[in-house]
């Protein structure tokens, strides 16, 4: 056996073959697979390979549309027969808000090139004979959607890849990995000791057997799944054609036709989690016992609505076991803290997944990233938190869920395994009807709901019932002064002699030089984009002080301690969990403020974006004079232990300024009046730094990491720009709506010419606003543009570029000294 290679994968089921074939494509040849039993003999032989593009996430519907497309040509590209069945696929809505969610993923697919389209009852019945439209309002109709036979897909790119010098080792299980003093690894195998320089932990459901001889976990569990397959069935036997796929999501179940009969696939709301305790030593390729009384109803029901099912007789139970993350989508990328080691597993849709993420998993080997941002991918969104016992009841929690509807913020406010992370004044907050949000583990609140509403947010892809009380939050923001916690923002303090250095090498912004003074900055990826997003500020004995996305944590750290200088000349802490943070803004926030501070508020003492440490109320204080809200205010950053005493001393100095508490629904509304772009949707490392409009961040003048790339693209002009867009929402339409998902395009003369990244209501200026990417060939952004339209949900509504910022453009507000 060859026991010396670049990079090795743990496992062969298809996210680990696929890794290994787009390695290949890549260039990168001496690579290796090895896998325990045989090819797909994990969770990928039995399933039961329906292809989707359908994703309410679009970096998950591009995925599955590389899947796709790659599964189409590699028949013909390696010789080796797919059994792919491009049938297409229909899917139906029993209701207006399913019918919106169809709107909003037809109108995101475009953005992708992809022919998603509304279909009426009359066309489903026209491509669906058999099916019984009682109470179906409409459908998506997507042609391209179809399915392969798994192992067929996974041995044909087994194929292709040691066609191209990759080797594949089968009854060969990984059973000890060692991490070498030069950071390569020892893999023990039966059949010999694997040098390997990189390592993919593509282990499916025993992923976390691997991960435990690394010396990690994953937050990752299995859930049973099961679909029937029916005798042949005349009817369908006397069919040239096959037909269609057809999901019901509001029912929750799959149905395809598979040979002469069907497979009828449910997701029942009780799923069962599957060896929580651990995968058992002799599980080999095997099936679970089928259970049908648990997922009876469902069948019961598709079985009225496609009656010709029925007549088929269920000929075999599939059960077998699926993998779930917390949140549903797999964990493909690098792991924390640890070099040369990725992880791809957790797939519940890995057939119509696996193509494209070995795709991209193969990109963030070679160029040390994707091309698209897949942070919604990366292990690393979830924290410590995310131990077993909470993946096991989230993991179960989204299988229940599996179609629901794709709303914004419907899986941050769901129930299961909540507060986990709670900041000191979460019981303050709930006495105040806060509406939760869990994000990064945090309860956060998202809005408060005025007395005599229920706290709870009805959701919608529309204005919700939350649109109201945050109208009022940002009113009292706007005249009086609001309370806004911010304490799980990530934190970092960085110290000696050799801190301005570090720091100026990573950043592409000046690092501040004189105490007090705060800078923003943006490192940038590989090719240029945005990696994450930071606040830094000098304190008075020249060490720094940092903060940056709560969701970032784990990136953040991974980032600046791998960059960390050997020489011990820089002391890097990461303090998050230490330093809670309160914002108190509004024109009467330095009233309320200097109730409680000696010290001297006005602009001469302490002036915008600078930041000093003084005594509020008796707790030590680092006080940032900034606001993302774009009002005169006070980031008051403290020790965790003081969060209470200060928010309660706020309150009490505040009342007679009737100061209010608000939440991030609320913040967002009026950052979009202010421009101020956020990390995750309107900067990431999809788009340049410079397409992202942060120019005026960039220090040409100096060095820094990853200049030579930005000074590139400058030469050779962008592709994007990013803008600001205002749309004429229709305020007096019932059905009002806005840009408030993202991935909503924007269309002039019939063409796509550009993207909203997010958007929502400003309600101080009462204008429907969104960050947009827009294609700088196809629109000039100076120009009136008449015609310009955004596509939210089904309807086009006309749109304009506006100026960036659209509320207090000269920061008067912010500046304010009265
Ligand atoms: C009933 C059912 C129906 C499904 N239908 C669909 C569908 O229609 N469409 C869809 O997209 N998805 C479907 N799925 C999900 C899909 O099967 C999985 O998401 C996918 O197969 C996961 O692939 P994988 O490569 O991550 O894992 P696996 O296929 O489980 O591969 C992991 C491999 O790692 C190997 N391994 C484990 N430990 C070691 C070790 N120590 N050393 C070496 N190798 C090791 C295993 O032997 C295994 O071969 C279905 C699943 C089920 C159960």
């Amino acid at each position: 056996m060859k026991n010396k290679t670049d990079v090795l994968i743990m496992g062969g089921g298809i996210a680990g073959v696929s890794t290994l074939y787009h390695l290949t494509k890549l260039g990168w040849t001496d690579v290796m697979l090895t896998e325990k039993l045989d090819l797909t003999s994990g969770s990928t032989w039995h399933a039961a390979g329906n292809l989707p593009h359908f994703s309410n996430s679009f970096n998950v519907m591009k995925m599955q549309q590389h899947s796709i497309a790659l599964y189409a040509r590699l028949e013909e590209e390696t010789g080796h027969p797919v059994d792919h069945h491009p049938t297409g696929a229909v899917r139906l809505a029993h209701t207006e808000e399913r019918m919106n969610e169809f709107e909003r993923v037809v109108a995101m697919s475009k953005l992708a090139g992809l022919d998603l389209e509304m279909i009426s009852v009359e066309r489903l019945v026209e491509l669906y004979p058999y099916l019984n439209p009682e109470g179906v309002l409409g459908g998506l109709w997507d042609p391209a959607d179809g399915h392969i036979d798994p192992t067929s897909a996974t041995n044909a790119m087994a194929k292709g890849a040691k066609d191209a010098g990759a080797t594949i080792v089968r009854q060969n299980p990984v059973e000890k990995i060692v991490q070498k003093e030069d950071g390569r690894w020892e893999v023990t195998t039966p059949k010999g000791i694997i040098d390997a320089g990189i390592i993919v932990n593509a282990g499916g459901f025993r992923a976390n057997e691997l991960a435990k001889m690394v010396g990690h976990e994953l937050p990752m569990c299995s859930m049973e799944h099961q679909f029937l397959v029916t005798d042949s069935i005349p009817e369908l036997e006397g069919r040239d054609e096959m037909l269609p796929m057809l999901r019901d999501p509001d029912v929750s179940y799959y149905l395809r036709q598979e040979g002469k009969g069907f497979i009828l696939g449910p997701y029942e709301p009780d799923g069962i989690p599957w060896a929580t305790d651990g995968v058992p030593k002799e599980f080999g390729q095997e099936l679970l016992a089928p259970d049908l009384d648990r997922i009876e109803d469902i069948m019961m029901t598709a079985m009225t609505q496609v009656e010709l099912v029925a007549e088929g007789g269920i000929k075999t139970v599939v059960n077998g076991p699926i993998t779930y993350s917390p949140d549903g989508h797999p964990l493909v990328g690098p792991v924390h803290g640890i070099d040369n080691y990725f992880v791809i597993t957790g797939f519940n849709f890995g057939i119509a997944q696996g193509g494209g993420a070995g795709h991209f998993m193969a990109q963030w080997i070679v160029d040390g990233e994707p091309e698209l941002d897949l942070f919604e991918l990366d292990p690393r969104r979830f924290g410590d938190y995310a131990d077993i016992k909470y993946t096991v009841a989230k993991g179960t929690e989204v299988y229940a869920n599996e179609y629901q509807l794709g709303y914004a913020n419907e899986y941050a406010m769901r129930p299961a395994v909540r507060g986990q992370k709670k900041t000191p004044i979460y019981e303050s907050h709930k006495a105040d009807n806060a509406v939760f949000g869990a994000y990064f583990g945090w309860e956060r609140p998202s809005w408060f709901a005025p007395e005599g509403m229920e706290p709870v947010e009805q959701h919608s892809f529309r204005r919700g019932n939350w649109f109201d009380p945050v109208a009022a939050e940002c009113k009292n923001v706007q005249e009086n002064v609001g309370l806004l916690d911010l304490s799980p923002f990530t934190k970092f303090e960085v110290s000696g002699e050799g801190a301005y250095d570090y720091l100026s090498n990573i950043m592409p912004n000046h690092v501040p030089t004189e105490p007090g003074q705060i800078v923003l900055a943006h490192p940038l990826s590989p090719s240029g984009g945005v990696a994450w997003e930071v606040s830094i500020t000098m304190l008075q004995d020249g060490r720094y002080y940092m903060m940056s996305p709560a969701a970032l944590e784990i990136v953040v750290d991974d980032w600046l301690f791998s960059r960390l200088p050997k020489d011990g000349s820089v002391t890097l802490k990461n303090t998050t969990k230490a330093g809670g943070c309160l914002l108190i803004t509004g024109p009467n926030a330095r009233k309320v403020l200097s109730k409680v501070t000696d010290v001297s508020l006005s602009n001469a003492d302490f002036p915008w974006f600078t930041g000093q440490e003084i005594d509020v109320a008796g707790v030590p204080t680092r006080a940032l004079r900034m606001s993302f809200v774009g009002e005169l205010g006070w980031e008051l950053h403290h020790p965790v232990e003081y969060t209470q005493k200060l928010y309660d001393a706020l309150h009490e100095a505040g009342a007679e300024f009737d100061i209010k508490n608000f939440g991030l629904r609320a913040m967002d509304s009026m950052r979009f009046e202010k421009g101020y772009p956020v990390w995750g949707p309107d900067m990431n490392t999809e788009f340049t730094a410079l397409e992202s409009g942060l120019s005026w961040f960039i220090k040409m003048d100096k060095d820094f990491e990853g200049k030579d790339i930005l000074l590139k693209q400058k030469e050779a002009g962008f592709e994007n720009d990013m803008v600001m867009i205002e749309v004429d929402s229709d305020m007096a339409n019932a059905n009002k709506t806005d840009a408030q998902n993202g991935f909503e395009p924007l269309y002039l003369d019939g063409e796509i010419v550009g993207q909203c990244s997010s958007g929502g209501y400003g309600n101080r200026i009462q204008k429907s606003l969104a960050f947009a990417f827009i294609k700088t060939k196809k629109i000039d952004k100076k120009a009136e543009n008449a015609g310009l339209t955004v596509q939210i949900l089904g309807k086009h509504y006309p749109a304009k570029i506006v100026p960036m910022c659209n509320y207090d453009p000269k920061n008067e507000r912010i500046k304010a000294d009265d």
